[in-house]
């Protein structure tokens, strides 16, 4: 992905966030850190064990929230053309 594109879905994603409340803001910005650096993403994709198709990830995060992680979130910011909206 292009880093303008990804950072206009970081944007939407992130107005998207503060407007709903439903996931705070500032994983939006961990999760467009990690999306940023795609070999980073791709180390904790392979330990967390992270799927976006069943929304699943085994960091410690999703476990105590079981809401979107950051590591989801930067799979969507990458993945989703209409951005965090799809949960
Ligand atoms: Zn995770």
């Amino acid at each position: 992905m292009n880093p303008a594109t990804l950072m206009a879905q970081y944007n939407r994603t992130r107005a998207w966030a503060r407007r709903t409340q439903i996931i705070d803001p500032k994983r939006v910005d961990r999760a467009f850190g990690l999306a940023q650096t795609p070999a980073r993403l791709l180390g904790k994709l392979e330990v967390y064990g992270t799927r976006l198709d069943i929304g699943f990830c085994g960091c410690a995060d999703h476990e105590y929230r079981t809401d979107s992680c950051k590591h989801l979130l930067a799979l969507r910011l990458l993945e989703n053309p209409k951005g965090g909206r799809s949960q």
